[in-house]
């Protein structure tokens, strides 16, 4: 006599990265029904990442290194990643066809370089029987007893045993969450561009300047607590250093940006605005700075700035210190060399705002005190489970925002054998 087949239905909500991911694993096991429901075509929001390239995961071996890169999540990530880590990921990839390679800062990339290609092959993986796709957003989740109601927009209902939300940073999952009684922390925009109070930056539009070191500075107030402040006001006792980042910026037309920028966003996501941050443009030091002035009395000041940044930048900051840039170094004042030195090594710019159409990532999502790491099941209701960055999870650049899809897909799934 033919056995009959147990199945287990589960409902996908959003199939990017994560819910993508989770539901071709889970259809590995012919004893489980998948639906994933998505507005858009599956694994769309893979093809603008790493600049087309999909920057999969990052090769950083050591864990609690490789945690330190999550400013929300680096400790539920610890237990997470010690069940699934990047290597296990580039492994999976490995399997399902997707061969990858490590960059020489460690981040990895599909062989093809293409996230068109590498979206062609997850999206095979998902021509299975015990497959089905809703191309529509889910508008609520209704637990009933043990089975859960999801409703889309167009108000069609299913029924599933169990549920996975998977919306990622932008979607209606916080809402479906808040619904079921989670608890949403505070959602704010993470590695965007800055907006600054200094808008006569913004005319070297293009101009980039590679391997900055920034720091954000905070001001500890005198009733003990700490706020970012842009100055030293007499409520302030001091000007201390928060956090320090280093890397590229580029200035653009209305806000500064690039990986260290990114950096300073992802890190002060929750600072109050507007706040200090100080960078140093060059690696020479004040000393070489000076003697290169010493050394060079004859020549026009511009000219002998212009040794340690692009003309266009030491011209601005002459013009919007009125000095003149003409004048032999001979002739320079001393308030006017610190003007322009600081300029180099300790460019004090105050970020007014985020850009929040620029964010490349959510800070903020569903409470972690109310996931179960081993499984990504709720702690709330049985039968949930969130992955990806619908949670308070957000990393840098670098590959890390997807490693955290993968694993909590690979774990969730883990979960249902
Ligand atoms: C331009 C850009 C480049 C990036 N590059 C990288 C990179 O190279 N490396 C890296 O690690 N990270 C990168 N990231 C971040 C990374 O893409 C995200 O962290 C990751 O995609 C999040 O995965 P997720 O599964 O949580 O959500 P997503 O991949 O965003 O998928 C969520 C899905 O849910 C769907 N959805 C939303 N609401 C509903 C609803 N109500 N019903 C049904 N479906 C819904 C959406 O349509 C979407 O398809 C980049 C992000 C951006 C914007």
């Amino acid at each position: 006599m033919e056995q009959e087949l147990i199945y287990k239905t589960i409902g996908v909500i959003g199939c990017g990265a994560s819910g993508g991911l989770a539901s071709i694993l889970l259809t590995k096991n012919p004893y489980i029904k998948v639906t994933a429901f998505d507005g858009k075509e599956p694994f769309t929001t893979l093809l603008p990442t790493g600049g087309g390239r999909c920057n999969i995961t990052n090769a950083e071996e050591d864990l609690k290194e490789f945690v330190k890169n999550y400013p929300r999540g680096e400790k539920f990530l610890l237990s997470v990643f010690s069940r699934f880590s990047q290597k296990d990921t580039r492994k999976l990839f490995e399997n399902l066809g997707i061969k990858t390679f490590v960059q020489k800062d460690k981040r990895v990339f599909p062989v093809s370089e293409s996230a068109v290609k590498t979206v062609k092959i997850l999206k095979e993986h998902l021509n299975t029987s015990n497959f089905s796709y809703v191309k529509e957003n889910v508008k609520s989740v209704i637990k009933e007893g043990k089975t859960f109601k999801i409703i889309t927009d167009s108000k069609k209902e299913y029924t599933f045993d169990n549920v996975i939300i998977s919306t990622g940073g932008k979607g209606r999952g916080f809402e479906i969450a808040k619904s079921l009684g989670h608890k949403i922390t505070e959602l704010k925009p993470s590695l965007c561009a800055l907006d600054i109070e200094e808008k006569y930056l913004y005319k070297l539009s293009g101009m980039t300047f590679n391997n900055v070191e920034a720091e954000v500075n905070t001001a500890v107030l005198k009733d003990g607590h700490s706020n970012s402040c842009n100055e030293i006001s007499p409520a302030c006792k001091t000007i201390a250093v928060k956090h320090n980042c280093n890397g590229d910026i580029m200035f653009a037309h209305k806000f500064i940006t690039g990986p260290c920028i990114f950096k300073i966003s992802s890190l002060s996501a929750y600072d109050n605005l507007p706040f200090e941050i100080t960078l140093r443009l060059t690696q020479c030091t004040k000393e070489e700075i000076e003697s290169e002035i010493k050394n060079n009395q004859k020549k026009s000041i511009k000219n002998v700035f212009s040794t340690f940044a692009p003309e266009a930048f030491i011209q601005e900051i002459l013009n919007q210190n009125k000095i003149d840039g003409s004048k032999q170094t001979a002739q320079i004042k001393k308030s006017e060399k610190e003007i322009l030195i600081n300029s180099l090594i300790n460019l004090k710019l105050h970020v007014t705002d985020r850009i929040s159409y620029s964010e490349i990532v959510t800070a903020g999502g569903v409470d972690l005190n109310e996931i179960n790491p081993k499984t990504m099941e709720s702690k709330i209701v049985k039968g949930l489970y969130f992955i990806g960055e619908v949670m308070n999870i957000d990393g840098f650049t670098g590959g890390f925002n997807l490693q955290n899809c993968w694993s909590g897909a690979y774990i969730c799934s883990k979960s249902f054998e």
